[in-house]
């Protein structure tokens, strides 16, 4: 007899419809499986042909909300003069723009419109649309709010864009900046993590605060904000004196190794340097660094609160070099160069149509050639004084520049300042409220997405519009073919159905595209040491410690340690300000969410308890924090974890204006303190880096 599977089950239970789903609240993009009653979410869960199997976190489950939320937007809308929004139709707002779009190009090319996006659903469609046919290179994702100096880091090291973990089988890990059991538990890298625990491998946190992976780990190092590089480079410095190294891969597999060696001892990175620098005691970095040089396999990454300081690009070579040296790379229990899933691009536009941009892209133009991602921070420069061109148009697809970048008050001014400003979203955002048109997008339960996993081999996530579309909110897919239509593009975007599109996307797949729908989640093989047969990605086939892309830009070949200056607090401004997220929220599709604001519904700063007592702070109070650029009033909580001299913030919360009746006026909008800091190759932002004061606020 065929065994009954629990989709069936469930779906006997509860009466449903399973349809398979990918969420995007964050950018792990789960696969899900999403239960289906009278065209209602009734229950979501991990798909259990994925890697995350059946289970999911609380922002996913909370996430059936999304489905039925009466604050999303509903219609297209355009700006009237009186700065409201009057309701149009989708026909008048696709007109409107491409007409715009048209003379744009007309009269200043088609480079000064930029197409900005976060949490995309498909983003080929965007990406063919305004880079192949209308010609723009400025086509960007949110990497330089994000991670884009571990993605350089790793493009020039090691060719690939995307390293993952193998917590699985290692036996030593050590994570920088990082805390995957505060952000996620159900996903299937931390639970690899706690299995590998469980299995005893040794666990080492760095971080400013005892974050909740500290505090499982064995060792914590809490270095003083911004100074990651320098204990790397130490560790670095450790093992190269010692020749604790692994010779034989560094010969064959590490290009630029002796350089890189000569370097350190050169430069005189010593743990005793080092532990000026960062705090942490030099027999610690010593004790640590012969340890990892010597169990295998190991591993070490880190992510966000590495790379948010203008240093954040060295620290991550030094950590991919400490990696490499030591043969951690690839294999069971390293870190894995993730194998890509064999997807073709939704539509087919040939060769000799695809446009030639004729002004460099805005990275190149503002003296970022390698960035991976535009150089957000430095767009309102683009529009207000045109520098280094002009930006005259810009697409924002739930991306909220006005609310989530620092120095978030000149990116109000930006959009100002825009002849064509076009937001797609579920909900009015900030950015949305400052646009010239407003189009509403299907959640990601009313529409299909075919993308690849985040898993570390090749996976694809197949998901299909489970419910109707709320109002008359539509896939970005279908907002792009209605866009080309009308650009003069439209034989291009011909398909009857998602089907046919997704059809093309996953045709090298080895299964046939039933059974992936069906499934909702194809995984191939995780294979290990892919370098064996084709080398790396690199110029030299090798792993660039010694990094020839960065030589030929005119950068720094061999990783340095700088000090990120704003980070140095002073007698005005006695506190470095770094920033962090909560566990229940993500970007705006959890804000106005109730099952999640029933846990935190507000945002607030983090203190150490002596700093408070000085200060007379009490735990609850609301304080004042002060940069040089701006301040906010926010509620505080005191905790242990965090260093005295350092102050943490939760970003994220903080709407005013329309946003969803639910999150309006809840918790602090806090990025206009930050200061506009760039790290000066790859890009990224600098977002820790700023000194500010505190005080205790009269302010309710
Ligand atoms: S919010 Fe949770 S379920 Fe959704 S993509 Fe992120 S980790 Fe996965």
């Amino acid at each position: 007899m065929a065994e009954t599977s629990s989709r069936e089950m469930i779906n006997e239970i509860r009466g449903t419809r399973m349809v398979p789903g990918t969420c995007i609240i964050c950018p792990w993009h789960c696969a899900t499986e999403v239960f289906v009653r009278d065209d209602k979410v009734v229950y979501v869960r991990g798909n259990e042909h994925s890697a995350n199997g059946t289970s999911r976190c609380v922002k996913g489950i909370a996430s059936a909300h999304l489905s039925r939320d009466p604050d999303r937007l509903l219609h297209p809308m355009r700006k009237n003069s009186s700065g409201g929004f009057d309701r149009i139709s989708w026909d008048e707002a696709l007109s409107y723009i491409a007409e715009k779009l048209l003379s744009i190009r007309e009269k200043d090319g088609p480079e000064v419109v930029g197409y900005f996006w976060h949490l995309d659903s498909n983003p080929m469609f965007s990406m063919q649309l305004f880079t192949h046919l209308y010609g723009t290179p400025n086509w960007s994702g949110h990497g330089a709010a994000c991670d884009q100096d571990r993605r350089l880091a790793s493009e020039a090291m090691f060719g690939h864009p995307l390293p993952t973990k193998d917590f699985a089988h290692s036996r030593f890990i050590m994570l920088w900046g990082v805390d995957p059991f505060g952000a996620n538990e159900a996903l299937h890298e931390n639970r690899e993590l706690m299995e590998a625990l469980k299995r005893g491998a040794k666990l080492v946190v760095v971080d400013p605060v005892r974050s909740r992976t500290a505090e499982r780990a064995h060792v914590w190092l809490p270095v003083r904000p911004g100074t990651d590089g320098a204990l790397a480079l130490a560790m670095a410095h450790r093992i190269v004196e010692t020749q604790a190294y692994d010779q034989e891969f560094c010969e064959g597999w590490l290009y630029g190794f002796q350089e890189f060696a000569d370097h350190v001892l050169a430069q005189g990175y010593t743990p005793e340097w080092a532990e000026g620098v960062t705090g942490i005691d030099q027999q610690t970095i010593t004790q640590l660094a012969d340890e990892f040089a010597a169990t295998r396999p190991a591993l070490m990454d880190g992510l966000k609160g590495l790379v948010n300081y203008s240093n954040g690009l060295d620290a991550f070579r030094t950590i991919y070099t400490l990696n490499a040296m030591t043969g951690n790379i690839d294999g069971p229990g390293n870190i894995i160069l993730k194998e890509p899933a064999p997807l073709d691009m939704p539509i087919e536009i040939p060769e000799e149509e695809v446009a030639v941009p004729q002004r460099p892209s805005l990275s190149e133009a503002m003296g970022y050639p390698l960035a991976p991602d535009i150089p957000t921070q430095l767009l309102p420069w683009a529009v207000i004084e045109h520098q280094p061109y002009p930006v005259k148009a810009a697409f924002f697809h739930i991306i909220n520049p006005a609310m989530s970048e620092p120095n978030s008050r000149v990116f109000e001014q930006m959009m100002e300042a825009l002849e064509l400003s076009v937001t797609i979203d579920l909900y009015m955002t900030e950015t949305a409220q400052l646009s010239d048109i407003v189009l509403p997008e299907a959640s990601m339960f009313e529409r299909a997405e075919v993308r690849e996993g985040l898993w570390s081999g090749p996976q694809v996530i197949c998901s299909q519009p489970a419910v109707s579309p709320l109002g008359e909110s539509r896939p970005v897919y279908e907002i792009m073919k209605g866009l080309a239509e009308k650009l003069g593009y439209g034989e291009y975007f011909q398909w009857d159905s998602w089907e046919d599109w997704a059809r093309r996307m996953t045709q090298y797949l080895p299964i046939s595209f039933e059974e992936l729908k069906e499934k909702g989640c194809w995984q191939g093989d995780l294979n290990y040491y892919k370098y064996g047969e084709e080398g790396f990605g690199t110029g030299s086939g090798r792993i660039e410690v010694y990094s020839e892309s960065l030589n030929e830009a005119g950068y720094d070949p061999l990783p340095v340690y700088t000090e990120a200056e704003r980070v140095l607090p002073d007698d005005e401004y006695p506190f470095q300000l770094i920033n962090g997220k909560m566990q229940f929220h993500c970007n705006v599709h959890t804000q106005n969410n109730p099952y999640l604001l029933e846990i935190e519904d507000e945002n607030w700063a983090e203190l150490n308890p002596q700093d408070a007592q000085a200060l007379g702070i009490s735990d609850g109070d609301r304080i004042e924090i002060a940069s040089p650029q701006d301040k906010a009033v926010i509620a505080v909580r005191l905790r242990e974890a965090v260093q005295p001299g350092v102050v943490k913030v939760i970003h994220g919360h903080g709407f005013g204006r329309r946003f969803g009746s639910m999150a309006r006026g809840k918790g602090t909008h806090i990025n206009p303190i930050f200061e506009t800091r760039v790290n000066p190759i790859s890009g990224g932002i600098g977002y820790n880096e700023c000194k500010v004061s505190i005080g205790k606020s009269e302010e309710a």
